[in-house]
């Protein structure tokens, strides 16, 4: 016999949130607990650069299990110092176990000024991946190019993970599952004007993992607003009108794609 429940709430991994950042400092007991009761069970946490490694790791020791931190030098914070950087990104996965490399990449929207520094923080850290067999969680802004072809060199590697926050073309997409990488699905989804539908119609669930970016990014109908992880519940809703199926698969695909990704 087979018993359904009632009010079955789908495990949701929310892959790409910086929960640990000051916007949540005053009630993250709160952010955890709505997320919990959305059906959020992990959170994966970016690093973004040294100033920001003891407050995710704080959020890791207070919620063991749930909050899985990354390891990386996000390329807007490549900056005149970012050797120092890099060096303690370096000696951090040296120490111990992370989710993934991340978040890594090329972004050239605010500023271009350390656009070759950046390219040389990307593959060192996509070097340091395949070093210690970590996948990658990649963040491209007005790159997009630029950044696949920087993964084509290292795909014979073994190089995996995630193309964070993706709102590119559908060549795009193909082009990155090809390479063995995840498209990583947020609040931009819900955004009309956006053309990231149309895409995702054309894209297996299979290839596909869900995120808030928060605080950032937040869905429609909060859009303008802070963000937060119970939030994930409308990128999945959304998420399921476009593919034409339930929520649950949604949920449970997405879940099962991002576990098969992440190491911790
Ligand atoms: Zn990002
Ligand atoms: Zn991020």
């Amino acid at each position: 016999m087979v018993i359904f429940a009632i009010n079955f709430i789908p495990m949701l991994i929310d892959s790409h949130c910086h929960l640990y950042g000051e916007e949540f400092k005053e009630d993250i007991e709160k952010v955890i607990e709505r997320a919990e009761a959305a059906g959020v069970r992990k959170f994966y946490l970016p690093g973004i650069d040294s100033s920001a490694i003891d407050s995710m790791l704080a959020l890791e020791a207070r919620f063991p299990g749930k909050c899985q931190p990354m390891m990386g030098l996000h390329p807007c914070y490549v900056k005149e110092n970012y050797l120092d950087e890099l060096a303690i990104v370096e000696d951090w996965l040296s120490r111990r176990s992370f989710a993934a490399v991340g978040e890594i990449g090329l972004d050239h929207y605010w500023d271009t000024t350390f656009a070759v520094q950046q390219v040389h923080a990307f593959k060192t850290q996509i070097e340091w991946s395949i070093r210690f067999n970590l996948p990658i969680v990649i963040h491209t802004r007005n790159a997009m190019q630029e950044t696949i072809e920087i993964v084509k060199i290292y795909q014979k590697q073994g190089i995996r993970g995630i193309f964070h926050c993706f709102s590119g073309s559908y060549e795009s997409a193909t082009e990155i599952i090809k390479a063995g990488f995840y498209l990583g699905i947020g609040g931009v989804l819900t955004y009309k004007k956006a053309g990231l539908a149309e895409v995702i119609e054309k894209i297996g669930l299979e290839h596909l993992v869900i995120e808030t970016d928060a605080p950032y990014l937040t869905p429609v109908p909060f859009r303008g607003k802070g963000n937060e992880s119970s939030y994930l519940t409308y990128v999945v809703a959304r998420l399921a009108e476009i593919k034409q199926c339930s929520i649950e698969e949604v949920a449970a695909v997405t879940s099962a794609n991002a576990e098969k990704i992440f190491v911790l």
